[in-house]
């Protein structure tokens, strides 16, 4: 019979298992109990609707068996079993995005060996400690079982063999002992029994091991005296080694912060540890009892079609769905966690779970929890929640934006943006309340990142009296002021399509007679400027610039480029209209060239209208032109 041969990913991480020196070998247990319990979750959710599994939720279990003598330890389950197939599959590939994510995180830091035990390395971490594994499966629903078996790196049989009962059982044949292990630890009663405490005591179904006991040996009456010492014999008893109790049913009281730090780390694949943990406890109109959790980064996929939002669901100790993705609003999709509660019919389909009037209960409720953690976090512990904002932020804006803004009441409270000001990021409220309360404005400018927006001559005259802006540089930043429209009733105002509403009465008379001043040099700007410009107007906005380029008709150029992004070939380019600061003295120069110098001013206005390019973080049309005509006027 032939070997066959791992998948090469998964070789990779067999190999590092096999040639593992890391310390905490012991989290196979963990790992291989953890896919015991998964298998029996799957079975007994079938037993709920198919009378032909035949098992009560009480029958359910996993044992722990071992021989010293042959050096096994063994995990057996009455779980779903696996076929051929499945065994194949499932034991030659790595499928789960848990040891992906391992993979990768693994690829960025090859030394950093201690993730190991964070993580949901599954399966493949029982040859941190054995020789041989090997697993015998029989599938719920079929006649025949599976044995798979492998010695390491070389590859895997599958055979068919004798199995009487549906489920699985993983035998390991540990390791020698050597000088610095002791492998044969694993065999040892009080080590398992103190690694099953240790590790996976909230598993829901029981995990029992043949315990050595001993007791006081009983002497008939007749041979009893008081100075015979009492006789003790050993014995040995099936007990169940966890409590059984997940973490989420326990009253908040009795978890200490590891405990659910450590349940998350297992239960969702993460190294690192959540930035918060909610337990909620409710009874009512719908009684349940849930556990939140906020990571403190966002998975690698977590952008992408590929991540999976939702709860996990669990009714009566029975779960009945990974991901729930009714039990929690797109924007929150970050939150991870699990909900239990008796009050959903059990048999119900996963179909009608989308329109079950107690889920939506439920979810109002979540929904307000973990937004009033949210908050304060943001108030108590505003470290962890840049931390997540920086994360997760991403997500709530485009939930203030998405559904035509149905959410952006519930989430505008949420959002941070960096105030140029204060240099940090800062609420909404924080912008309001800091402004002078004649203020009618909330100004802010989007675009490729601070240092750039720092550049803006529009952001140098606000500088200049003092406002705040708030600068944006997320592809879906500009569209969240958009969608507010206006916050504690101050509008949003673009800093480079907006009228920034800054001069005084008197000023913008100046303006106005400027303007009239300059009608003439205006027209000659446009007309040098054919195809390039739709106007030209003069501003009292530019500070200490002389020309600025705006776009014509309230789209800015950021959304222009995110739009360019998006579909290439329906993007329109914005017509721009070029601002000029008629106190510069390179515009005065202009003014006069005009006049003594027509064609020279030509060459001047195209130098500015670059510049103007350059500040809107545009690119130049024609470089080489461009570089043509500096060096000509140099
Ligand atoms: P994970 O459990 O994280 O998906 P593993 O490498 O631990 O990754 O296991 C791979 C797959 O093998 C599981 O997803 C499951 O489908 C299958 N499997 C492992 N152990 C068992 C078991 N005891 N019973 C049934 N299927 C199992």
């Amino acid at each position: 019979m032939s070997k066959k041969q791992f998948k090469a990913e998964s070789k990779r991480l067999l190999d590092m298992m096999i040639n593992s020196i890391y310390t905490h070998q012991e989290i196979f247990l963990r790992e291989l109990i953890s896919n015991a319990s998964d298998a029996i979750d799957k079975l007994a959710y079938l037993a709920l609707t198919d009378q032909n599994v035949g098992l009560n939720r009480e029958d359910f279990a996993i044992d722990l068996r071992v021989d010293k003598k042959l050096g096994l330890l063994t995990v057996s389950d009455n779980g779903i079993g696996m076929s051929k197939e499945e065994m194949e599959q499932n034991l030659g590939t790595i499928a789960k995005s848990g040891s992906l994510q391992f993979k990768q995180e693994l690829d960025k830091d090859q030394s950093d060996v201690d993730i190991i035990g964070q993580f949901g390395v599954g399966f493949y971490s029982a040859f941190m400690v054995a020789d041989t594994v090997t697993v015998l499966s029989k599938k719920y629903g079929q006649e025949e079982a599976w044995m798979w078996q492998s010695s390491g790196a070389e590859g895997y049989t599958v055979t068919p063999c004798e199995k009487t009962t549906v489920g699985t059982e993983v035998i390991l044949k540990l390791k020698a002992d050597t000088e610095g292990e002791k492998y044969s630890r694993f065999l040892e009663q009080h080590q398992l029994q103190s690694l099953v405490k240790k590790y996976s005591d909230y598993i829901r179904y029981p995990i029992r091991m043949e315990l050595e006991k001993s007791r006081r040996k009983e002497v008939p009456e007749s041979e009893q005296s008081e100075d015979k010492a009492p006789e003790w014999e050993t014995y040995t008893e099936l007990s169940t080694l966890n409590s059984m109790v997940p973490v989420w049913l326990k009253a908040k009281k009795d978890v200490t912060e590891e405990e659910y730090d450590g349940f998350y780390k297992d239960k969702f694949f993460d190294y690192e540890k959540p930035l918060a943990h909610i337990p909620i406890s409710v009874e009512g109109a719908v009684t349940y009892k849930a556990l939140l959790y906020i990571p403190a980064k966002a998975p690698y996929d977590f952008y992408t079609k590929d991540f999976k939002k939702g709860l996990q669901l669990y009714s009566s100790g029975v779960m009945i769905m990974e991901h729930c993705e009714d039990l929690i609003p797109d924007y929150f999709r970050f939150v991870r966690g699990v909900v239990d509660t008796a009050d959903l019919s059990l048999n119900i389909s996963r179909e009608m779970l989308q329109h079950n009037r107690q889920l939506s209960i439920i979810s109002g409720n979540l929904e307000k929890k973990i937004k009033q953690e949210l908050l304060n976090m943001q108030k108590e512990h505003r470290e962890d929640y840049e931390k997540f904002f920086t994360a997760f932020g991403r997500q709530l804006k485009y939930g203030v934006v998405s559904d035509y803004g149905m959410h952006k009441e519930a989430l505008q409270d949420l959002l941070l943006f960096w105030s140029a000001k204060n240099q940090k990021l800062v609420t909404l409220k924080e912008y309001v309340e800091a402004m002078p309360e004649e203020k009618k404005h909330i100004y802010f400018a989007s675009g490729e990142s601070n240092a750039r927006l720092a550049q803006l001559p529009q952001y140098q005259r606000l500088q200049e009296k003092g406002f705040d802006v708030l600068f944006m540089t997320e592809d879906v930043d500009e569209f969240v002021p958009r969608t507010l429209v206006n916050y504690l009733e101050k509008d949003f105002r673009n800093l480079t399509t907006d009228d920034l509403d800054l001069s005084t009465e008197d000023e913008k008379k100046a303006a106005e007679a400027a303007a009239a001043d300059w009608k003439d040099d205006l027209e000659f700007l446009k007309t040098a400027l054919e195809g390039k410009i739709v106007r030209a107007e003069v501003s009292a906005d530019l500070g200490s610039h002389p020309v600025c380029l705006v776009p014509e008709g309230g789209m800015s150029f950021e959304m222009e480029k995110y739009f360019k992004r998006m579909n290439p070939d329906m993007a329109l380019p914005l017509e721009k209209v070029l601002r000029i600061n008629p106190e510069h003295p390179v515009v005065q120069k202009l003014k006069g060239m005009i006049t003594s110098d027509p064609e020279k001013a030509k060459q001047y206005a195209q130098v500015l209208y670059a510049q103007g390019l350059i500040l809107a973080d545009l690119p130049i049309e024609d470089a080489q032109a461009y570089t043509d005509l500096i060096c000509g006027l140099l």
